[in-house]
Order: C-alpha cells, then sequence, then structure tokens
C-alpha cells in the first residue's frame, strides 16, 4: 500500500499526525503534512486508513 499528502488539499491540521505520527511528517514552519517515504509498512496501514479518513480536506491519498 502507498499514501501520500495533496499539497495543494492539505490545511495543516495535523490530524494525520495524530492518528499515524510514524508516518506522516509535520512541517514546522506551517504545520503542512507530507509522507516521506510512500511506502505504507504492513503495520502501519490500519492508522494510515484511519488518518486518511479523519483528514478534514481529505488531502490523504491512498493506493492499494
Ligand atoms: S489531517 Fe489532512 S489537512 Fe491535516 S495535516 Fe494531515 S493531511 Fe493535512
Amino acid at each position: 500500500m502507498k499514501a501520500w499528502v495533496d499539497e495543494t488539499k492539505c490545511q495543516g491540521h495535523t490530524l494525520c499526525a495524530m492518528a499515524a505520527g510514524e508516518f506522516f511528517v509535520l512541517s514546522d514552519e506551517d504545520g503542512h503534512a507530507s509522507a516521506p517515504d510512500q511506502h505504507v509498512p504492513p503495520e502501519l496501514e490500519a492508522k494510515v486508513r484511519l488518518a486518511a479518513g479523519g483528514c478534514p480536506e481529505q488531502a490523504i491519498v491512498i493506493e492499494a
């Protein structure tokens, strides 16, 4: 599974990092999230899916 953040949609709510802080990294400057490694480890898949479902901007893209 792959996942990444659509930078044009992300508004920096930081909810994704609360749900899956092992995967999403927040910018120190604006709080916007990114996923440095798009490959989601199997043990983090559930958390990343939760984060995607909870993102208010639907900025997290998941590719199975
Ligand atoms: S929850 Fe969504 S909008 Fe908020 S920082 Fe994460 S990706 Fe961006």
